[in-house]
């Protein structure tokens, strides 16, 4: 079947009234690159019709953020997907998911507050309503997000729950460049430079795992670890390193298998985030976010959040 490029909302609806099969949603902003390829692979194993929707979301962008200059190549995305056999890609455009009149919001609650929410404020209540939006409209048995966004994930996870949502929510592990630097739309912002110190982020993960490995548990220290990292190399701004109880992103004070690390750095005005899951030696990426997202929302060793 050929891939279908659908921008309204009325065509959509009407696609997956036609459709008996299972159906998987891609959510994305376009700008594909592996990361989102792997999304629609695992989602093919899964689903007999796939939908990967493509919508640069203005209200999950600050005022001051890179809405305007998002990469976009949408000739490029349709190709690739095409090449996948994806069966629809629902490109709306802005006015199409923000009619005139457009009003009503929802609030994910703490977990969407701290982190990126701090330094995005408004970032997350723009992702779980376009969300929300795009579920109601394509009505997926599954939806598929990446890891890579570590905390979009618990505030999709909540959404669904809090909201009963019907759809299930499967998470893919983080795609990596050969260097290790994780896969982003923003990456071809770096400049030659930049990208070199933006392997900082991987690297002081990779670093704390490997004391984590070798028996260090105790949270402060490793985020000193991954700290004097940042503190060498002046072109990165470490905005938060943080190591977390992956249902409540609450600092944890001691490690156990499923707890989160999680950056956020920045390389002259590009902003890039990366995380790790800490599991037993060995254990593949699935494995690690099978520990996180079955970690249960309180542990002993959790600490206040300050
Ligand atoms: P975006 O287009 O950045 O909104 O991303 C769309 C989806 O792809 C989200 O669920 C992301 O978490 C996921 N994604 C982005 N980069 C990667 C990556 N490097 N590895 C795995 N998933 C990714």
């Amino acid at each position: 079947m050929a891939t279908r490029w659908i921008t309204t909302v009325s065509e959509m609806k009407a696609f997956r009234a036609e459709t008996s099969k299972s159906l998987a949603l891609v959510p994305t902003m376009g700008a594909l690159h592996e990361g989102h390829l792997s999304l629609v692979r695992r989602a093919k194993m899964q689903c007999g019709v796939i939908v990967v929707s493509i919508f640069v979301n203005p209200t999950q962008f600050g005022p001051t953020e890179d809405f305007a200059r998002y990469p976009r190549s949408p000739e490029k995305d349709l190709e690739l997907l095409r090449s996948l056999g994806v069966d629809v890609v629902f490109a709306p455009p802005g006015t199409e998911i923000y009619p005139a009149g457009f009003a009503a919001f929802v609030d994910p609650g703490p977990v969407a507050t701290v982190f990126e929410g701090a330094i995005r404020p408004g970032h997350f209540r723009g992702v779980a309503t376009v969300v929300l939006k795009l579920f109601n409209i394509v009505r997926p048995d599954i939806a598929f997000f990446g890891q890579k966004d570590f905390q979009q994930v618990v505030v999709i996870r909540r959404l669904v729950e809090d909201l009963n949502l019907p759809v299930r929510i499967v998470v893919c592990p983080i795609v990596r460049e050969a260097d290790g630097l994780a896969k982003s739309s923003r990456n071809v912002y770096l400049n030659a430079e930049d990208r070199k110190a933006a392997l900082l982020l991987s690297r002081s993960l990779k670093r704390a795992e490997e004391m984590a490995q070798a028996g260090e548990g105790d949270a402060q220290k490793l985020l000193e670890e991954i700290r004097k990292t940042f503190d060498a190399e002046p072109r990165a701004q470490l905005d938060y390193a943080a190591i977390v109880n992956p249902a409540t992103l609450q600092p944890a004070a001691q490690l156990i298998p499923g707890s989160v690390a999680l950056v956020a750095a920045r390389l002259g005005t590009v902003r890039l985030i990366d995380n790790l899951i800490f599991g037993p030696q060995g254990s593949t990426p699935d494995l690690k976010l099978q520990l996180a997202l079955t970690t249960q929302p309180t542990n002993e060793g959790e600490q206040r959040n300050s």
